[in-house]
């Protein structure tokens, strides 16, 4: 059967949905939920305001079905403090047409949701860790919560039969001596490796350009100790760009949304744990879906609002980054989930 097929302003489709599922979190990393800001009294959603389990198969149905969308990716927040995951795992994997389902975490979670998971039909995590020592990753997640803590994570989902990638953000000052010492432990380990640039998502993190090591900075840094040559991507749209280690099938990844921009390529919708619909990591608002989603409208008139909004679609942030759009306001990572 052809995949359905709706385009954008710029011909791109829409492929792939990241679902947030909650905007809570068990850590305050600084560079996504300062702490000074995620305090004590934040308001966080509360639970009439997030789309059940069955608001969100039915919308996923939709997206699928009438849109073109093949992969799923759950986020957060940390989508792991979302109760009961698994049951909206196994709903969506029960949707014809889903050909994967990725969740992003910090890992804290999984020694103990890694297993139910996968049987619910997860088939792929990745999890965050920005580096190897207790002093530097406690100070970054900014609840002093331990390497091992993720590293048991990390250890639980593979046991489990999950396909793990490592995500590391790097930011300048904070962690650039740890991109050699991760590269070579979860080269040992057996694990994908990603290099995240520390973007300038939101407006609480005090993102500066000055503080970005770009994937020029970070592929030069390996290269100088384990020669890397380039390799092509798995598919179109794929927002890392691949790296091996020459004379070996281990891979590494960077995704360098500053430096290197990847917007003509974008087909990832996100939408966020209040059902409002984004059609861009950097957008100042989204679209909301919930409230139609709650009035009584059909199938039909639901799959007509969404592929309105993406045939709308223009974003390219990070293709004119630095030029007018630079000082709006943005949603927070910790909203929609990267
Ligand atoms: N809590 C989960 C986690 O940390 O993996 C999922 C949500 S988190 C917002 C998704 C990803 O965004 C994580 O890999 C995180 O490191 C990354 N991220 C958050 N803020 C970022 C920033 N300012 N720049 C680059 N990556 C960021
Ligand atoms: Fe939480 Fe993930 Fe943001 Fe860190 S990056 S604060 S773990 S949502
Ligand atoms: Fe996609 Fe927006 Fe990122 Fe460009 S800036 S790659 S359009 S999410």
């Amino acid at each position: 059967m052809t995949k359905p097929q709706v385009l954008d302003q710029l011909n791109r489709p829409l492929r792939d949905l990241r679902i947030s599922v909650t905007d809570k979190c068990n850590f305050r990393c600084s560079y996504c939920m300062p702490a000074e800001i995620f305090g004590p009294d934040f308001q966080f959603l509360k639970k009439d305001q997030l789309l059940s389990f069955e608001e969100l198969e039915r919308l996923t149905k939709i997206f699928v079905d009438s849109l073109g969308v093949q992969k799923i990716r759950i986020t957060g927040g940390e989508p792991l403090m979302r109760k009961d995951l698994d049951h909206l795992i196994t709903k969506i994997n029960a949707i014809k047409g889903v050909e994967d389902i990725a969740m992003t975490t910090n890992g804290s979670l999984l020694p103990k949701y890694a297993k139910p998971l996968k049987e619910a039909g997860l088939k792929r995590v990745s999890i965050s860790l920005d580096s190897l020592k207790d002093e530097v990753f406690g100070k970054i997640n900014g609840r002093g919560v331990t390497v091992q803590t993720v590293l048991d994570g990390i250890d639980a989902a593979a046991d489990a039969g999950l396909q793990v990638k490592i995500n590391m953000v790097v930011k300048k000052g904070m962690n650039e001596d740890e991109i050699i010492p991760m590269a070579k432990f979860f080269r040992e380990k057996g694990h994908i490796l990603r290099f995240i640039e520390f973007m300038d998502v939101g407006n609480t993190n005090q993102w500066k350009l000055d503080d970005v090591y770009s994937k020029k900075q970070i592929i030069e840094d390996i290269n100088s100790v384990m020669p890397l040559e380039a390799i092509a991507p798995n598919y179109t749209g794929e927002v890392a760009t691949r790296f091996r280690y020459v004379g070996s099938h281990d891979e590494i990844g960077v995704i360098s949304s500053v430096s290197d921009a990847f917007c003509s390529s974008c087909n990832r919708a996100r939408l966020s744990a209040e059902g409002k619909l984004y059609t861009c990591l950097f957008a100042t608002n989204g679209h909301d879906i919930r409230s139609p989603l709650r009035s009584n409208l059909s199938d039909e008139e639901l799959t007509e609002l969404l592929q309105n909004l993406w045939n709308g679609r223009k974003d390219r942030y990070s293709e004119e980054r630095g030029s007018v759009t630079r000082d709006r306001s943005k949603v927070e990572m910790s909203h929609i989930g990267g």
